[in-house]
């Protein structure tokens, strides 16, 4: 027989998304005429806007055009677009991040899973629970284990969770235990809870600190309408020595079907391999892209370009809008109903605490059978979600 990676045998089951589509199927199927409403899936419903749709045809037309035509391109993205991302989305708020700093790809999925080539095999890795499965899964891929499986295996690299809860505003506390990689989302999925400035000053502080990595995943920082929310961690003193940043302009320009995101890897952020050699992270990643990715689409990135003009930066704003108004609306009637919400504000998701404390698949059969609305079970993503269910 031939032979696989065997770290595969530790993944859970994609189970969360599959479940909540066959019961929903299966409710539909005995209810034909009942109209569901989805609250279920963190996809964006609007159409592209006229600025993406403008700079997809003007890719286009550059492409069918000798003169202007583009083959492969540079495997860390255009100048064209990489200058726009330094200059609106960090100087121009008074963050010195220069376009060689900025990676583009095909979103951040992409790269959030495949920075583990960066990390080491053995590395500790602190992740929050309950968490977007994708950090979990990339590092079980990589062959490191959460704690409890990992025991038996020497030298192997673990996963430990840090524990979100009511208690705790759904934040993380500070490990107590000494790790090489910390995950932060925030605006968060799924909890919809977002960072202060203390709050991550702390966790810069940390990662300064004990020399650790800060993998933050900033997908949702188009819907930061509090100016006192950091958008970025490099709004915080010294987060350029320790952090990476990722983004997304899947649910800023409702790009989840056209694919593009961008990795911030900061000059400043300095690593040593056992040998004691020193790299910057920066040129590794250069390295690592240059080796297995050949670069976003040329139409694209004019797509995602587009989203800089002023036209276009109006426009993600009203759709950003709209759902910050939906999730406003649902925050504030949940609220009046009596429910314990997390969440709603400066994100797109709602994270509800069940009531009578009955289980989240339970909830989630309740608001299917009685309100026709769907959701995500919160026990999907980590055993601390549990009791709670994620509207979006
Ligand atoms: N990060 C978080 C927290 C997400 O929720 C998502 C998508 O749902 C992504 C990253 C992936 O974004 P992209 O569509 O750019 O791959």
């Amino acid at each position: 027989m031939i032979r696989t990676n065997n770290n595969f045998n530790f993944l859970k089951g994609s189970y969360l998304f599959s479940e909540v589509a066959r019961r929903v199927n299966e409710y539909k199927e005995k209810n034909p005429d009942v109209e569901i409403i989805r609250m279920d899936i963190g996809d964006v419903t609007l159409p592209l806007c006229k600025a993406a749709v403008d700079g997809i045809k003007r890719g286009a037309e550059e492409m069918s055009n000798k003169e202007t035509f583009h083959g492969y391109g540079p495997e860390r993205g255009y100048e064209f677009l990489r200058k726009c991302i330094s200059e609106t989305d960090y100087i121009a708020r008074g963050i010195n991040i220069s376009s060689d700093e900025v990676f583009i790809s095909d979103g951040a999925k992409s790269d959030i899973g495949n920075f583990v080539d960066m990390l080491p095999s053995n590395a500790r890795i602190a992740i929050t629970n309950p968490v977007y499965p994708v950090y979990v899964d990339a590092n079980i891929m990589a062959g490191r284990l959460p704690e409890d499986e990992a025991t038996d295996i020497e030298n192997k690299g673990k996963i430990i969770f840090l524990d979100c809860t009511e208690e705790t505003g759904f934040l993380p506390k500070l490990p107590t235990e000494p790790v090489d990689v910390v995950y932060l989302c925030y605006p968060n999925n799924p909890t919809g809870v977002v960072m202060n400035r203390d709050e991550l000053t702390k966790w810069v502080d940390y990662a300064r600190d004990n020399s650790v990595l800060l993998l933050f995943d900033s997908a949702y920082e188009a819907y930061i309408r509090d100016e006192n929310i950091p958008r970025s961690i490099f709004e915080i003193d010294g987060a350029k020595e320790v952090a990476v940043e990722f983004r997304s302009f899947s649910k800023t320009a409702g790009f989840t079907g056209v694919r593009c995101g961008y990795t911030v890897v900061p000059f400043d952020l300095k690593v040593v391999s056992d040998n004691g050699k020193q790299f910057l992270l920066n040129n590794l990643w250069n390295r690592r892209q240059s080796t297995k990715f050949n670069g976003a689409s040329f139409v694209v990135q004019r797509a995602a370009e587009a989203l800089y003009t002023a036209e276009g930066r109006s426009q993600v704003t009203e759709m950003t809008n709209y759902y910050i108004e939906n999730a406003t609306l649902l925050y504030n009637k949940l609220t009046e109903a009596g429910m314990k919400v997390f969440g709603g504000k400066n994100s797109p998701y709602v994270w509800i605490k069940t009531p009578s404390n009955i289980s989240s698949w339970e909830f989630f059969s309740l608001l299917l059978e009685k309100a026709h609305v769907t959701s995500t079970p919160g026990v999907g993503f980590g055993s601390t979600g549990e009791g709670f269910v994620r509207l979006t």
